[in-house]
């Protein structure tokens, strides 16, 4: 039977423990179909010598001892796609986490492709089973059963097994500074807070006139407000549709909000209803906002069919390197490096520039070209008068050898590996799923 921490004073105790470990395995159990905020029912957590479940929803229970440990800086946090668990952290402590390793960023560099699932992940890596009977199971329930504890455990337990393994992976590898790079944007507060002022950013299409942006950043943000304060979704305050469909008609009156296709029935006689047209009218009378700048570093011309050879590139880096494509860039990056040589995207600085970047640059540079031979698609070398030569297959050699004369560490460098894989894919990889590289 596992042991449960329902009292503050239990809680602290454990936490004094923790707090000395050198990583803690944290996992989060929440609801949040019904709320804003996440409504959170139990914590796990698990050191090199301790495992417990912390029931957060006991009466009385003060987690002040956890949001602590949270913030003990010679404490490692490990989290598997924590963004949900630290941003519960965040809305309970306003501070994000830090350090923190998540498993889920680390296995797409140690070459298990880019989503792999939790399960798989600890199959494959540590051999454990995880019991998938228990995923549905409605947390906030009390009493849980012993089997819905062992499950909730048993998830914080494998992680940490999770975490070993990949970390000594990434050790042998050299690999450990790029995924630091990755834990950054995880623990960059920006990534948790929610700003009603910036809420318009969520809807993709560009507003077609300053009116049209003036409402929809009123409304947006509104809504932002309203679904906070209330606690509630923002789709129980008013649909995404509806958002749009405010801004592109800009009702002045409740006749006019009340002949809108996406507004619920009866809106326009709510209080909601009342609010959201006196917001639209001063939206529309104020001084009207400037349009969000267009974005330059968009391709023109052949610019899209660029970024798709630029992706094929990528593919086989990508492949041949054991880490996952969506890690290194993205299709928007391809879309910028395809337009500037320049562009500000990770692809083109740290790592990535040795692995993709630099590569990227030869062949939009036509020092590199890409072809097929016999079925496979090769780099070629383009060395001018004598015609191309034949690069190792899809390696990219012009760009290596350059890259080789600017090492400055040989050991551990993102450039280290180059050539010296054999070229399987992401599910290629056996023990541990570490390409070959050494
Ligand atoms: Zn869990």
């Amino acid at each position: 039977m596992i042991a449960t921490i329902t009292t503050t004073e239990a809680l602290a105790d454990v936490c004094a423990r923790l707090c000395t470990a050198e990583f803690v395995a944290v996992d989060t159990e929440f609801m949040r179909e019904t709320t804003f905020w996440p409504k959170l029912c139990l914590v796990q957590l698990a050191s090199p010598d301790d495992a417990v479940i912390v029931d957060a929803m006991a009466p009385g229970l003060d987690l002040t001892p956890f949001l602590d440990l949270m913030r003990t800086p010679s404490v490692l946090k490990v989290f598997h796609a924590g963004r949900q668990d630290i941003e519960i952290v965040y809305h309970r402590g306003g501070f994000v986490p830090a350090p923190i390793f998540d498993t889920q960023i680390a296995a797409m560099v140690c070459g298990f492709g880019d989503s792999i699932a939790y399960d798989q992940l600890v199959a494959r890596t540590t051999g454990g089973r995880i019991d998938k009977t228990h995923r549905f199971t409605d947390w906030s329930r009390r009493p849980l059963s012993d089997l819905q504890l062992d499950y909730a455990l048993a998830d914080v337990t494998h992680l940490r097994d999770v975490y070993r393994h990949l970390r000594a992976s990434l050790e042998k590898s050299g690999r450990i500074d790029w995924v630091a790079e990755e834990m950054a944007v995880l623990t960059s507060t920006d990534t948790y807070r929610v700003e009603p002022e910036t809420a318009w950013a969520r809807f993709k299409a560009r507003p077609k006139s300053r009116e049209e942006f003036a409402v929809l950043q009123a409304v947006a943000g509104w809504r932002e407000r309203e679904a906070q304060t209330r606690d509630v979704p923002r789709s129980r305050v008013l649909k995404d549709d509806a958002v749009s469909e405010v801004a592109t008609r800009r009702p002045r009156t409740a006749e006019q909000l009340a002949g809108l296709r996406t507004v619920p029935k009866g809106f326009e006689r709510s209080r909601s209803g009342a609010e959201l047209v006196a917001l639209v009218n001063r939206a529309l009378d104020g001084p009207l906002p400037e349009l969000p700048p267009v974005d330059n570093d968009r391709p023109t011309g052949n610019g899209g069919a660029a970024a798709e050879l630029l992706k094929v590139l990528l593919k086989l880096v990508a492949e041949r390197h054991g880490v996952a494509a969506k890690v290194i860039a993205t299709s928007d990056d391809l879309d910028r490096i395809a337009a500037t040589d320049g562009a500000d995207v990770p692809a083109l600085s740290g790592w990535r520039r040795d692995l993709f970047g630099l590569p990227a640059l030869d062949l939009k540079n036509g020092r590199t070209a890409i072809a097929m031979n016999g079925g496979r698609i090769v780099l070629l070398e383009r060395s001018g008068a004598d015609g191309d030569t034949l690069a190792a297959p899809a390696a990219p050699a012009a760009a290596s050898k350059r890259r080789k004369r600017r090492r400055r560490k040989p050991e551990g460098d993102a450039a280290g590996s180059v050539g010296t894989a054999d070229g399987r894919g992401d599910n290629g990889a056996g023990d541990g799923g570490l390409p070959p590289s050494d």
